[in-house]
């Protein structure tokens, strides 16, 4: 048993310690061998040969630096290289494919969308799979060695094991979109819930950055929430997610696609708030929504207009989506509060709304000092695939496959 264990024990090793080695060079970049040597706890004879490997394989290049202590000659320091790799970066979108070539320093090359109809009838990861052919082939004088294929997705998402169980706008049963994908087109393939990667390009990009307890609070097509405690994401890679978005509020509400009804998403999300302006016009005669396209920009705009319609609907989303929030205040303590959401052009309403919820629900000692904060990173691009190639990077296993050739 011991001589069979003991080479997997050893890759594993390796795999933690090149993964730490390139996640210091990354966040600390330019450094010299002894400072993370230092950082990494690792021997100088084992630095030297992580990053041998690791420029071998140009993943990392050396550069020329001034230390900050030292008035002498400039130190050989270590950075990402990150032109010789590329990644595909996807978003699967409401009817929209968003595609994205991007390289280690997640850089973007190109970025595109593309329809993904809801209504056709041929199997999702078929679509899928045809658009990711054709974009190779429109950019095939642009790819550099490509390292793997992200893909962030709405539903109820298993990224251990690959699947999307299923999903709002498109009926999808149980689909292994990354098996099939992957011995289609030959790469490693990492597939996160949207909002697991997104709290993931918070922490790694944005405005979650740096906090050790930090609430990732989403409204948008959908409503969910992600979780960093103690410095870590709640299910990192894991079969499942926070789903504050599928707790029940109403047993007698709208149907959802989880199977359940009356979920908090079908009381708050995007569609829901556009829906249920649609249906109390008639009795606001004189709401500004009457003189325009109903959309998310108008009805914040009504709302930043006194326009009493707009501003009672986004109330209501505030004070829903706060009462969930205050039970997790109540059991993660979080400093801050990141809100991504198009509603975030109406947070002098909605923000207030979520804070009185919180102040009348969660313990005084732990709501009171919490900061609200809107999200930086946009949510309708890539970067939120971008991060799961960072993730996979930094614990190792894809980074070994990229040593190994
Ligand atoms: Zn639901």
């Amino acid at each position: 048993m011991l001589g069979e264990s003991q080479p997997g024990h050893i890759d594993q090793i390796k795999k933690i310690n090149a993964g730490v080695v390139y996640r210091l060079i990354d966040q600390h970049g330019p450094i010299s061998r002894i400072e993370l040597s230092k950082k990494a706890q690792l021997a100088p004879a084992s630095i030297t040969k992580i990053v041998r490997e690791m420029i071998d394989a140009q993943l990392v290049t050396e550069t020329e630096f001034q230390e900050m202590a030292s008035r002498g000659r400039p130190a050989t320091g270590l950075i990402v290289a990150s032109g010789n790799w590329h990644y595909l970066a996807l978003r699967i979108g409401n009817g929209e494919l968003i595609m994205a070539l991007r390289d280690l320093a997640s850089r973007c090359i190109i970025e595109e969308s593309r329809p993904l109809p809801v209504d056709d009838v041929r199997p999702l990861q078929f679509l899928i799979a045809g658009q990711i052919d054709a974009f190779f082939l429109r950019h095939h004088d642009k790819l550099a060695r490509l390292t793997a294929i992200t893909i962030t997705a709405p539903g109820r998402v298993n990224a251990s094991l690959g699947i999307i169980h299923s999903m709002p706008f498109y009926p999808v049963n149980e689909m292994p979109l990354a098996s099939f994908l992957s011995s289609r087109i030959g790469l490693p393939v990492f597939l996160a819930h949207d909002i697991y990667g997104w709290t993931l390009a918070e922490a790694l990009f944005g405005a979650a950055r740096g906090g050790r307890d930090v609430i990732h609070l989403v409204i948008d097509d959908n409503v969910g929430a992600g979780v960093i405690t103690g410095g870590r994401i709640l299910h990192a890679g894991g079969a499942s997610q926070v789903e504050i978005g599928h707790i029940q509020l109403n047993p007698q509400g709208r149907a959802c696609y989880c199977g359940n009804q009356g979920c908090l998403e079908t009381l708050a999300s995007v569609p829901y708030l556009l829906d249920e302006a649609a249906q109390q016009l008639r009795d606001y005669p004189d709401s500004l929504l009457h003189q325009q396209l109903l959309t998310v920009g108008a009805l914040c705009q009504a709302a930043q207009c006194q326009d009493p319609l707009a501003r009672q609907l986004i109330s209501d989303v505030g004070q829903r989506v706060g009462g969930l929030l205050a039970v997790m205040v109540n059991i993660f303590h979080p400093e801050k509060i990141v809100i991504a959401s198009p509603l975030n052009q109406a947070a002098a309403v909605l923000y207030p709304a979520i804070r009185r919820a919180i102040s009348q629900q969660a313990l005084s000692s732990y709501g009171d000092r919490l900061q609200l904060e809107a999200s930086t990173i946009n949510s309708a691009g890539t970067l939120a695939a971008a991060a799961l190639v960072k993730e996979a990077l930094f614990e190792g296993s894809l980074l070994i496959q990229l040593l190994q050739g």
